[in-house]
């Protein structure tokens, strides 16, 4: 895939950093109490995870909320607290991404999306996603998978935190994150699964909506995976029979549930206000075109392609994930001193640079070679100057499939344009907007009501409920502001 191709360019850095993270040693498995080799300590565990953590603020933002923040942090600390690592320096981040996702990082870094906070229905589920997580970084999983075969792909993370000078031509290596996404196997999800019920139990919370919230989680993300980033599902295989599974666990221990926490209510009012969806404040995509408003300019992405938006780049990778096409900015003020400062970098080479416009913006462009330990890689290169902007659009694949790609990548990097559309210069994003019901309806009668901007089996789904279900007076629900027409 594109993104393991981008990776191999930086092979020679791959294997230094590995080398410089690592160290053989045999340890019993705190969680587990197992004995396994292990070749990464803690210290190095807890300092990849903080290197990591930057470039997870690179790519996708922490959702502007602090509030909201310091509430993830607090539950997931006190969750922390009872497990077999409670000394690592435990850090809950909420990531500005819509999508459905959870992930976790050696030494206690855990993040999840704004888009499964949206999903959830109580502190209890939250807590449970939680738990699940720290349960990865506590039986040590990413670390073991590290030692095994994604090595290479964490090493990678870690090199370009380190090399800065690296970072220009790798943005695609950076924004494509899924790198420094671990992909855990069923069993290690079976134990995380254990270990987040146990940490659950432990704090207090009532765990017995966590079978029904896994089994929502695996269903919502199966609609959203495939882009560039790996999503809930992907990273977190989900394990057969997971839901009859944890209900059996929770079937073992005779656990008096009453006077546990589910925190409905309470959670739901956290929510108010959250946005809901793309932010299309920062950039969004209407079928394979991008549209940035806040920087007035829009371009078409090969169609059919797999596409994200990250906060530095926007990234778009073929069905086969063999090429690429990548939106980001240039330091230089001149599309021309810019094009000529990509190509000089060690490693590329590049026919004659070309001057001239896209779409009436000024712009200069070549076609490239990079050589990479696996093979020559062969593209274009433009940069386009538009307001006080110099936008650097580069398209590539291994070179002997150049000739396929070659139409789609130029028509995409020349469909950089200037919007002026009001309609998509002020769009807005939606939010969820929690409603206190004053009589018993049902979710069909409450979206008639009170309309939300997306179907009406979305929004049941969010509440975790049918669409003909009765809701009961006073009870919270979430709607989804509906899209304002400017
Ligand atoms: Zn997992």
């Amino acid at each position: 895939m594109s993104k393991r191709r981008a990776g191999t360019i930086f092979q020679l850095l791959v294997v230094w950093a590995a080398a410089t993270v690592l160290s053989v040693g045999c340890a019993t498995n705190p969680a587990t109490g197992k004995k396994q080799i292990s070749l990464i300590g803690e210290q190095q565990e807890i300092a990849i995870g903080a290197e990591a953590q930057e470039e997870v603020e690179q790519a996708f933002g922490y959702y502007d909320s602090p509030g909201l923040q310091d509430y993830v942090q607090e539950v997931g600390e006190t969750l922390a607290s009872t497990s077999e690592r409670p000394h690592l320096p435990w850090t809950f981040r909420v990531v500005d991404d819509p999508i459905v996702n959870a992930f976790a990082y050696p030494g206690g870094y855990i993040y999840i999306s704004r888009g499964i906070l949206a999903h959830f229905n109580s502190e209890a589920e939250l807590a449970g996603v939680l738990g699940h997580e720290i349960g990865h970084v506590t039986a040590r999983h990413s670390v073991n998978q590290m030692s095994k075969q994604q090595l290479m792909n964490i090493g990678l993370g870690v090199g370009m935190v380190l090399s800065p000078e690296f970072r220009q031509f790798g943005d695609l290596a950076q924004t494509g994150l899924g790198l420094l996404f671990l992909k855990y196997s069923r069993d290690d999800e079976r134990q995380s699964d254990e270990l987040g019920l146990r940490y659950s139990v432990r704090t207090g919370y009532d765990a017995r909506e966590m079978a029904n919230i896994y089994e929502i989680l695996d269903d919502v993300s199966k609609q959203t995976e495939g882009g560039p980033v790996p999503g809930w599902l992907s990273t977190h295989p989900a394990p057969e029979n997971r839901g009859q599974l944890i209900r059996n666990q929770l079937a073992e221990v005779e656990i008096d549930w009453s006077g546990t926490t589910i925190g409905r209510d309470s959670y739901l009012r956290r929510l108010e206000g959250l946005v809901y969806g793309d932010n299309p404040r920062e950039g969004y995509f209407d079928g394979d075109t991008f549209y940035h408003p806040g920087l007035a300019f829009k371009m078409d992405f090969p169609r059919g392609w797999g596409t994200k938006n990250f906060r530095q780049a926007v990234l778009g990778t073929s069905p086969a994930n063999d090429a690429a096409v990548e939106l980001t900015l240039a330091e230089e003020n001149d599309p021309r001193a810019a094009a000529q400062a990509f190509v000089n970098q060690q490693g590329i080479q590049a026919d004659r640079i070309k001057s001239g416009t896209i779409n009436g913006l000024p712009a200069a462009w070549a076609l490239i070679q990079v050589q990479t330990q696996s093979g020559l890689l062969r593209g274009r290169v433009a940069f386009v100057r538009y307001r006080d902007r110099t936008f650097r659009l580069l398209g590539y694949t291994p070179s002997d499939r150049w000739n396929r790609y070659s139409d789609e990548v130029d028509r995409s990097l020349q469909s950089f344009d200037t919007v002026s559309d009001p309609a998509i210069l002020n769009v807005q994003p939606q939010r969820i907007s929690i409603v206190e019901l004053d009589r018993e309806m049902t979710m069909r009668e409450f979206d008639a009501r009170y309309p939300s901007g997306i179907p009406l089996e979305q929004i049941a789904l969010i509440n975790q409920v049918e669409p003909d279900e009765r809701l009961r007076k006073g009870q919270l629900v979430k709607r989804v502001t509906p899209k304002k027409a400017n």
